[in-house]
């Protein structure tokens, strides 16, 4: 963890390039008090009103410094109005804090290992979400029958949108404690174990902990929910307490959405590791926007659509993040292919593992059509979400699909076992991951290169650059010389890049150990060849970028001739 901390420092002590609006992004930079304060607890008391749409907020944060401090800072929305500011019970006036760009900086005298408290009271109407859950903030919904149905997403923006806190990836606070009042009827499902309701004077408070949650996990999903509940017995020997809150009503769907979280747990315990938040729950939560990764209580909103694999990819995919963010986070929002890269490849491999190998390869093909390649994946240096300067560099969805195709490739090279574990100590920090032997924990880029060179003896550094820090997907070139022809892979960064290819020429398979990022084999006469016939490895695909352009030619096409016809009416 250090060595994070260190980066950070460094990077923070040069000039940020970015514009400095703590709201509107996340992961803009901690305060080095930030980065050596430990978040104990923060508690959480949230009063919705869906009538007036308004929130009233009371948060209570524990901190404990590593070091003697004297002054520390959090994040919070300046739309909303501050109405009490307590530090250790002694309440600051507005003269004694400033609250810029959406950052509270206060002075704090609390020495090292002495927990130190803020208390906020604040008032407002929440941003709202323009297009959750793409955009941050809150949704106030309706449900079919007409009721308040609201849901909460603030991944790009971050928890700073409703709640006081250090708003980057690795601020989490050790143990979140909500108080969810609501309209008497209305049930406020969240994160973590549910402690218990209690209702007065029409309005009902749901009280929720959790453990370690991400910070944007942190989410309020308000409706008339009725609920599924049982039990998951895990192969690691422990209950896995399940439970999802559905919009009534729509009983039979969602059984059927629930019937699938068993089998999510079997191949995610069997093939990653243990669940990683037992003593919370395994939780899911309707909502009117698509679906997000809040912790033990994933949203959903896909509609209970299944696909020809018999499945809800969407639910799979926000369920893959109990492991890929929550249990492992990155530890700047520039390594987030570490979530979205193994969510979205775990999406094949469960597929694999229910249906077989077509199934595998078909949502393998499917993910390789919308590799985009604007931008590399990650570009080593913090960056912040939702920051002008650094969407510009944005990778968009390449961290998805990419990144499985990147994991695809490098689970051909190392087989099976060995990703496996790489995955293990990715997200546990170890390779016997039990029930109670690991935290949730932050990682890097070269983290995860470290675990794979370690695993397999070998250095990787070369693979991981030309696919992770370039935007262009390397090529095998084919060049035919009489009967030899000659294969060479082409890179980004112009440097050698020794993968291993199969190809099959005539009937046999031949395999090319591509020394120096060059290889050949010989044709008889009338021979044919195939480069990668099993489509291990990620590479350049000519056919693709031509179907691409062919595609958004017909799409501008038939918007032409809508807006004509729509003109001609
Ligand atoms: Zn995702």
């Amino acid at each position: 963890m250090r060595k994070h901390v260190l980066t950070l420092i460094l990077a923070g002590a040069t000039a940020p390039a970015f514009a400095i609006d703590y709201t509107a992004t996340s992961g803009l930079g901690m305060t080095l008090e930030q980065q050596s304060t430990r978040f104990d607890v923060a508690e959480l008391s949230f009063k919705v009103d869906p009538t007036k749409k308004t929130l009233a907020g009371e948060a209570r944060l524990t901190f404990t410094p590593k070091h003697a401090i004297q002054q520390f800072a959090i994040e919070l929305d300046p739309r909303y109005a501050l109405s009490r500011f307590e530090v250790n019970g002694k309440v600051l006036s507005k003269s004694e804090y400033s609250w810029k760009e959406g950052r509270i900086s206060f002075p704090v005298a609390a020495s090292a290992n002495t927990a130190f408290e803020v208390k906020l009271v604040y008032a407002g109407s929440p941003q709202v979400a323009k297009r959750a859950p793409w955009d941050g903030g809150i949704v106030w919904a309706k449900t079919p029958s007409g009721q308040p149905w609201i849901a909460t997403a603030v991944e790009g923006e971050g928890c700073d949108l409703l709640w006081p806190c250090v708003d980057h990836p690795m601020g989490k606070p050790l143990q979140v404690i909500q108080h969810i009042t609501v309209p008497q009827g209305l049930v406020a499902a969240s994160n973590g174990v549910f402690l218990g309701e209690s209702s007065k004077d029409g309005w009902t408070t749901y009280n929720w902990k959790a453990t370690e949650p991400t910070t944007y996990a942190i989410a309020l999903n308000i409706a008339p929910y009725d609920t599924l509940k049982s039990n998951y017995q895990s192969r690691f020997g422990n209950t896995l307490p399940m439970v999802f809150y559905y919009l009534k009503g729509n009983d039979a769907k969602a059984r059927g959405l629930y019937e699938e979280l068993p089998l999510y747990l079997n191949f995610f315990e069997e093939v990653v590791g243990p669940y990683p938040f037992p003593k919370d729950k395994v939780g899911i939560v309707e909502t009117p926007h698509l679906g997000m990764e809040h912790q033990t209580i994933n949203a959903y909103g896909n509609g209970y659509k299944k696909d020809i694999n018999g499945y809800d990819w969407l639910m799979n995919h926000e369920f893959a993040h109990e492991w890929f963010g929550n249990q492992i986070t990155n530890a700047d929002w520039d390594d987030m292919w570490l979530h979205e890269g193994f969510a979205m490849y775990m999406q094949p491999l469960y597929l694999e593992w229910l249906r077989g190998r077509v199934n595998y390869d078909a949502e393998m093909l499917r993910q390789r059509g919308l590799i985009r390649n604007a931008h590399a994946m990650v570009s080593g240096k913090p960056r912040p979400h939702g920051e002008a300067a650094a969407e510009a560099i944005d990778p968009g969805t390449d961290i998805y699909y990419k990144g499985a195709w990147i994991l695809h490739t490098l689970r051909n090279q190392i087989g099976d076992a060995a990703f496996r574990r790489s995955m293990r100590e990715l997200v546990y920090g170890r390779n016997d991951p039990k029930p109670g032997n690991f935290k949730p924990r932050y990682a890097t880029t070269n983290d995860y290169v470290a675990i794979v060179d370690k695993i397999t003896g070998k250095k990787w550094a070369w693979f991981f650059d030309a696919y992770v820090r370039e935007a262009k997907i390397p090529a095998l070139v084919a060049t035919q010389s009489g009967h030899r022809v000659n294969v060479e892979w082409q890179t980004g960064n112009g440097k050698p890049f020794p993968l291993p290819i199969d190809v099959r020429v005539g009937n046999r398979v031949v395999k090319l150990p591509m020394n120096q990022g060059k290889g050949s084999f010989e044709l008889k006469p009338f021979e044919t060849y195939t480069l990668d016939p099993d489509s291990k490895v990620l590479k350049d695909q000519p056919e693709i970028a031509a179907w691409r352009k062919d595609e958004a030619e017909r799409a501008a096409v038939a918007a032409a001739a809508a807006a004509a016809a729509k003109r001609g009416k």
